[in-house]
């Protein structure tokens, strides 16, 4: 019976990883192509901070476009902020 309360929640997760999963392929391959975005994804899909994780900050993020936004994400983009899909400039 415990499994089965395990098995039902599994869903709910496996969407999350698997919608950050295709937001980060998305995101890499864009930046490895050079493409524009067709479509942007919004903010909160990427968990959009308003802070820098570490030193991951959008100014060093290989999708960020000067002065204030993104290739993947949907409106302004502050260059001291960051998101889940971070990529790195360098490398
Ligand atoms: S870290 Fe910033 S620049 Fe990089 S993908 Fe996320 S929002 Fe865009």
């Amino acid at each position: 019976m415990e499994k089965l309360g395990k098995i039902a929640s599994a869903p709910v997760s496996r969407r999350k990883m698997l919608a950050a999963g295709v937001a980060a392929g998305s995101a890499s391959l864009l930046a490895a192509t050079g493409a524009k975005a067709m479509i942007k994804v919004s903010q909160a899909s990427v968990a959009y901070k308003k802070v820098a994780t570490g030193d991951h900050n959008c100014g060093g993020c290989k999708l960020f476009e000067a002065p204030s936004s993104c290739r993947f994400v949907e409106g302004p983009i502050s260059s001291d902020c960051s998101c889940r899909i971070w990529l790195n400039k360098i490398g």
